[in-house]
């Protein structure tokens, strides 16, 4: 394992002060059900199989207009969730990207090949340290950063982005954190109660995850909620169910309806540990969301072998000085990185091209940064159409009130362009998401979408097909749930959410 930079305990004397903290009245529960696709939520509240949700919703506010950023895979989705801000700002480019600086890949975990491929110590020190240490912008605060400088109890259960102002040290005390020891030595900064696996826990809880074994994480996120809310020992908590989006890769969009049943009945079991639902939502608000949404695989994609001409760099192998790109696959996205770059406008065409020439490649994505003076545009090229070219400007306005300057091939993103409105409803909010996507420092060169039934191979050359998968552009993939229920203000209805927006939802519930 790399060394890992201590972390300082930064704020814990504010944070410390939260006995005084004057939310204490009424605290609130952020549920984020990894994939929760509106499809399935819709079917499954038909069949009276979420009838949590169903009273949740009957008292509060849903909308199914809630759009991940791009690419719409989790760790992506969490940052923004966690932050407020689009990947341009948190820096989180996607599940696997190339670190130029480190000169390798990052995979976050797409599968255990993948994992495999880029080294295990390696990718868990990137998913458990590096990402919030590093890979978060450390100019930005996450919403627990935010709450602990007020004052907040904050908690988490296992989530991607945990970065607080608490340090937590691994634990020591069982057979599996003791085998766990030599990868997880350093502590992190968290919330006041983070219970992370079972690598990170604040306190000693009967809950364990087998150190976060997909199916088994709903349950050790429940008995951890079950236990903060019965002894009220937090203000705020972030309530991770990533369960659905596993068995939704596994079996599709419609394995969902059962997964949605066990994740309703899961946060039924925390509203009874704090009283039931009347005394619940007497002392909390609840917002229950997805992250991102998920469509059916049927083929693959394989990078690598398309590419092969380019050398691609190899995971987990040190450069030679030929290869000529870097492949990062994030399921149904993908970036290349030209080695050793900055790229000329000529290579970015011709790897776009390329790309574009595969079945099921639906969208390539590049800046230009245009003769010296000129503003960068962004390019957006589809299979079946000609270049498009935006930049912000004033002469269009998107659904989340952004202004555009467009001009070029229109099809490519289906755009619907009238009365000084820009409208992209097969790929929703796709200029600001694409933008933000390409103004990621650590975004690769050309950024890809694939078309609706496609899947990239990841690193490890494992994909869906058969079952679901997500992080294109398209609205099947990035549109999502947003409920919420009990906020002292309640949100005004919009055209398009984010997810975003709940970063402020939940400060505003505070007054931070
Ligand atoms: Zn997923």
């Amino acid at each position: 394992m790399s060394a890992a930079p201590r972390p300082t305990a930064r704020g814990r004397s504010r944070a410390a002060a939260g006995a005084g903290f004057k939310a204490r009245a009424r605290g609130l529960v952020l549920c984020v059900i990894d994939a929760l696709a509106p499809g399935p939520l819709n079917e499954a509240l038909a069949l009276g199989v979420t009838p949590t949700l169903a009273q949740v919703i009957e008292r509060g506010f849903h909308t199914n207009a809630c759009v991940a950023p791009f690419p719409s895979v989790t760790p992506v989705c969490a940052a923004s969730i966690a932050t407020g801000h689009s990947p341009a700002q948190h820096g989180v480019p996607a599940m696997c990207w190339f670190d130029r600086d480190r000169d390798s890949y990052v995979e976050y975990g797409s599968s255990l090949s993948a994992a495999r491929r880029v080294g295990i110590t390696r990718q868990l020190t990137d998913t458990v340290y590096n990402l919030n240490r590093s890979h978060l912008s450390p100019a930005i605060e996450t919403i627990f950063e935010r709450l602990d400088d007020a004052g907040a109890r904050t908690a988490c259960t296992t989530y991607l982005i945990f970065r607080g102002r608490h340090r937590h040290e691994p634990r020591r005390d069982d057979l599996l954190t003791k085998l766990a020891a030599p990868l997880m030595r350093h502590a992190v900064l968290g919330p006041r109660e983070l219970f992370y696996a079972d690598i990170f826990a604040s306190r000693p809880l009967p809950c364990s995850s087998l150190l976060g074994m997909p199916g088994v994480r709903d349950r050790h996120a429940a008995c951890v909620a079950e236990h903060l809310l019965a002894e009220e020992l937090c203000d705020f908590l972030l309530l991770s169910l990533p369960d659905n989006d596993w068995h939704s890769h596994r079996g599709g969009p419609q394995a969902q309806i059962r997964s949605l049943a066990a994740a309703d009945a899961r946060l039924a079991a925390v509203m009874a540990a704090a009283g039931g639902i009347e005394r619940f939502l007497e002392r909390y608000a609840l917002i229950v969301m997805g992250d991102h949404a998920q469509t059916e695989v049927l083929r693959t994609i394989d990078l690598f072998k398309a590419f092969a001409s380019h050398r691609p760099r190899r995971p987990g192998r040190p450069g030679e000085g030929r290869e000529r790109l870097a492949i990062c696959p994030s399921q149904r996205a993908a970036m290349l990185y030209a080695l050793p770059g900055p790229p000329a406008a000529s290579t970015l065409r011709s790897l776009a091209a390329r790309a574009l020439a595969l079945e099921g490649v639906e969208l390539a994505c590049h800046l230009d940064a245009g003769d010296s003076g000129d503003e960068p545009e962004a390019v957006i090229v589809g299979a079946r159409s000609g270049p498009l070219r935006i930049r912000p400007g004033a002469r269009w306005v998107d659904a989340r009130g952004a202004g555009w300057e467009i001009a070029g091939d229109r099809r490519a993103l289906a755009l619907e362009l009238s009365g000084g409105r820009v409208r992209s409803p097969q790929h929703p909010d796709a200029l600001g998401r694409i933008w933000a996507a390409l103004e990621c420092e650590r975004a690769g060169d050309v950024l890809l979408s694939a078309a609706p039934g496609y899947e990239f191979l990841d690193i490890g050359g494992q994909a869906h097909p058969g079952g679901g998968s997500h992080g294109s552009l398209r609205a099947e993939d990035s549109l999502t749930a947003l409920i919420a229920c009990g906020l002292r203000r309640r949100p005004q209805e919009r055209e398009q959410w984010a997810v975003s927006d709940v970063a402020e939802l939940v400060c505003a519930h505070f007054g931070v």
